[in-house]
Parts: C-alpha cells; structure tokens; sequence
C-alpha cells in the first residue's frame, strides 16, 4: 500500500489542502516557530478556535526569541480561554528552552525535539515532518482513526495504539514527509470524519479495509471510559462599588497553575453545604448566595460552583490575603482568567 498510498495522498492533498493560518503556501518549507505554536494550540483544541490565538501571538510575539523574552503572566493571559494551561507555561519554557540552548533554532529531529519542555511524540514527529521534511510519523487521534479504517484494526484503543503507529510509520513518504503529515491530517478532518466518513470522494478508498468490510463509521473501537466524578465548591466574587472585583493567584503547580482566579472553597467530591462553605470565604462580609450552578468539565472531572456575592466595604481591605488584587472589568482581559472563573463572573454580574 505504500506507495500508492503516498502518492495518492499527495495528489488529492495538491488539489484538497486546508489553507490555515499557520501552513506555508504549496512548495515553501514552514517556519518551525509557526508550526510548533499551532501544534501546541491544537492540542485539545478544535482548528476554528485555534486561529483568532494564532494571529494575536504572531503578531505580538513573532518569533521564538520574542516568546521567550515574554513575561509568563502575559502569555497565560494572552491564552486564556484555550484551556489546558501546563500547555501554556510549557510553551513559555520551551520558547526558553530554544532561545538559550539551541540559539533561537529549533532543533530538526524528533529526539531533540522531544527533550524540550511540552513537547510530546505526536508534536515532534509533526514539527520534525513540516518544518523540517523529515520522514517522521505524526499520530493525532485524526490519524488513529484514518489508519484504523485503512487496516480495519478491531483492537479497541487505547490497546490498539503501538500497532497504529506501527502501521502508521511505515506508510510515510521519504519525499514530502512533511506535506504527507499535513495529508494525513487532513483527510481526517475532512474526509474520514468519525462520523459519516465520506468514501466516496477518499482519495485512498481503493485500500481501505473498513470501507470493504462496511466497518468504516464503527472504527476505531474504543475501551469504555471510566466515568469522571463531580466536584463541587463555592466561589466567592467580592466586588468594589467601582466594579472591581477581587481575584487571586492559583498556586505554581498543579491544576490552572499560576492562573488567576476568583477565590473559592476547595473542589470537593459529594454534596456541597454552601452556608458551611462560606467559612471560607476571602473577608467577612454579608454574603448572598446566588440562585443556579456554574459548571465546567476538566480533563479529570466534571465542576460545579455555587456563587456567592458580596460588596466590598472599605474598613476590610486591609484584611485581604496576599496574592489577591483588585480587577475592573476593563482591565479583565489582560488577566490569566480561565474560562471557568469567566464563567463565575458573568454568572454573579448576570445576577
Ligand atoms: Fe476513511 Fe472511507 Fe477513506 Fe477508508 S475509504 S480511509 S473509511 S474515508
């Protein structure tokens, strides 16, 4: 299937290519730094969401020497809403990372690569194909699929992962290693979708087992997942008569590291108390509870805030925690909010 796969690939790819903002035009080599910056993005994160991200960071960081001269806190500001944070502070460490050791150029294979801070086997092997043309083999879960459907692989995943890549690896080009990888992808997006994948116009149709077998919509079979449990908490939104409100700084490790956040009892699994979880509210105040629930789903569990809201009143400042600070609404979106304390906010304004 090798060669014919690639070279069928290749053509319906000349004809079929996404234009993104991040991809060379056809028969230009692309810059690691553009390349490296969308693969980060797009992990987790859908390519229609990913391109307003894209654009500012260029424009306000337009090299990895730029990035790297960034202060932390902008950057997390500059990605809030795209979720994931360690994706963040990992990009920030790893535009460092380049700068310092490998004198603002990003190394060509996938070992070296992979030494660097947030880059994993499927982000070398696609910065290692597109920038560099080197004949390494990307797998996303696009390509997981494309090559379960190719083989009609039945071994649900995750099991099925070594011999995926295995298949995977073979069916790469030595030419146009890197317009292969961007094929591959594609084709996932838009013709072997996960659901009512479109055969009829799959330029490798001919070689595909699934569609043979009339297995290609049930493919890749996967393992059940474990239900993810519900946290439950109570945020606190203490405003300002001016409409400031009161945020703090996440801890540096672990969930939303570094994040700014509105203060809040801890996530707990199991019923929430809200009047006993006030004892942990930021200063003493008259604090109403708000009608409804705000809910967020994490990689590990599902979120649920109860909002409480008080007015801030001028003799209890001075009993603030340190690590708080005082934010207007104007100035709210130069700050490392994640979408879920966003979503607390509105919630309490909206109220
Ligand atoms: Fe996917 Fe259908 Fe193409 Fe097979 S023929 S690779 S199932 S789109």
């Amino acid at each position: 299937m090798t060669t014919t796969h690639a070279a069928r690939l290749l053509a319906w790819y000349d004809r079929h290519r996404r234009i993104l903002p991040w991809r060379a035009p056809a028969g230009r080599r692309a810059d690691p730094y553009r390349v490296w910056l969308s693969e980060i993005m797009l992990q987790q994160t859908t390519v229609a969401t990913v391109g307003d991200y894209f654009r500012r960071f260029v424009e306000r960081w337009p090299t990895v020497e730029a990035l790297a001269q960034a202060p932390l806190d902008a950057v997390l500001s500059a990605w809030a809403g795209l979720g994931y944070y360690a994706r963040a502070r990992n990009l920030h460490a790893c535009a460092r990372a380049v700068a310092q050791n490998h004198d603002g150029r990003f190394p060509e294979d996938e070992k070296s690569l992979l030494a660097l801070p947030g880059i994993g086997a499927y982000t070398a092997a696609a910065v290692s194909a597109i920038a560099f043309g080197r004949p390494a083999s990307a797998v996303d879960g696009n390509v997981e699929r494309v090559i379960a459907r190719l083989y009609a692989i039945e071994t649900p995943l995750p099991d099925a992962k070594a011999e995926t890549r295995l298949k995977a690896a073979r069916l790469v080009p030595a030419e146009r290693a890197g317009d292969y990888a961007q094929a591959m992808m594609d084709l996932g997006a838009t013709v072997c979708t996960p659901r009512r994948p479109r055969c009829v116009i799959c330029p490798v149709m001919a070689a595909c087992r699934a569609r043979k077998l009339g297995l290609a919509e049930d493919l890749p079979r996967r393992a059940p997942k474990a239900p993810k449990p519900t946290r439950r908490g109570l945020a606190f939104v203490l405003a300002r008569k001016d409409g400031a409100i009161l945020l703090r700084k996440r801890p540096a490790k672990g969930l939303l590291a570094g994040m700014d956040e509105v203060p809040s009892s801890p996530w707990r699994e199991g019923k929430l108390h809200p009047e006993k979880a006030l004892a942990d509210a930021p200063v003493p105040a008259r604090w109403q509870i708000l009608d409804g629930l705000v809910r967020h789903t994490f990689t590990h569990f599902h979120l649920e805030l109860a909002v409480a809201r008080a007015a801030a009143t001028t003799g209890r400042l001075a009993e603030l925690a340190p690590g708080t600070s005082w934010c207007t609404v104007d100035r709210m979106t130069e700050r490392a909010l994640p979408t879920v304390m966003r979503k607390v906010i509105a919630h309490a304004v909206a109220r």
